[in-house]
């Protein structure tokens, strides 16, 4: 099976699933006409998220990682009236174009970007009302810490969602050793020895090949 096979495959889920968005599709052409990599979640991915916003009645989202704001619209159109989605993004033209795409989609009311590096910016938000989800899918290397800082933020009952945790089942081959993959062998320590969450990986293969979301439950928050 071949990542054509794969891509193929999520298409056709997703012509029975997810309806066309023409705010999501601009947000993907605007981000590649601007030369920024093409490195978001799948459409199937962010309709997870999107799903995930619904299941939790979520008024308060944070990600880690905006890109073009590609998962940040999946997300904020399910926030209700009211609701609030924080992105951490470090740089500028990220940031603006995501800013930008927010705007096309209707969503400036409810979704904005915080530029910085996301480990001098976390611990300036505030936690009341705490965050219900939190989406963490920034520099790989650092997904401890960003697991820790934004933990102080979610309410329990609440979930954290890390991105990219199974790279090909590269985090599992002891002889890759790149940051990325310590950063998420480092994840996986932390998020063992927290006794207030309950978590597990789901591997997935489609359009972004294989890779895998860690779901972490978080059973004592805020
Ligand atoms: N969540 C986006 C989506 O699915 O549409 C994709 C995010 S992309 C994989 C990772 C983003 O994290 C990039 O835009 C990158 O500039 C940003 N980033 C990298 N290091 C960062 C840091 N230290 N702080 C904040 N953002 C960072």
């Amino acid at each position: 099976t071949t990542q054509e096979d794969w891509s193929k495959s999520d298409q056709y889920h997703n012509s029975f699933l997810l309806p066309d968005d023409e705010a999501l599709e601009f947000a993907l052409k605007n981000t590649e006409d601007n030369g920024i990599p093409a490195i978001s979640v799948s459409a199937a991915q962010g309709a997870f998220l999107n799903l995930q916003v619904k299941v939790l009645g979520a008024k308060r989202i944070l990600e880690v990682g905006t890109l073009g704001a590609y998962s940040t619209i999946w997300m904020a159109k399910a926030l209700p009236e009211g609701g609030e989605l924080i992105s951490l993004e470090v740089n500028p033209k990220h940031a603006k174009i995501s800013s930008d795409n927010i705007a096309h989609a209707g969503l400036s009311s409810k979704a904005s970007v915080l530029l910085g590096p996301a480990l001098e910016t976390l611990p300036t938000l505030s936690p009341s009302p705490p965050f219900d989800l939190v989406f963490i899918d920034a520099d790989k290397d650092n997904n401890g810490p960003y697991f820790q800082l934004a933990r102080k933020l979610v309410r329990t009952g609440g979930v954290i969602i890390v991105d990219n945790v199974v790279r090909n089942g590269r985090v599992a081959n002891p002889e890759v050793n790149t940051g990325d993959i310590l950063g998420v062998r480092k994840l996986l320590q932390i998020v063992k020895e927290d006794k207030g969450v309950d978590a597990t990986t789901i591997a997935t293969v489609g359009d972004k090949g294989y890779d895998g979301f860690m779901y972490i439950f978080v059973r004592e928050g805020i």
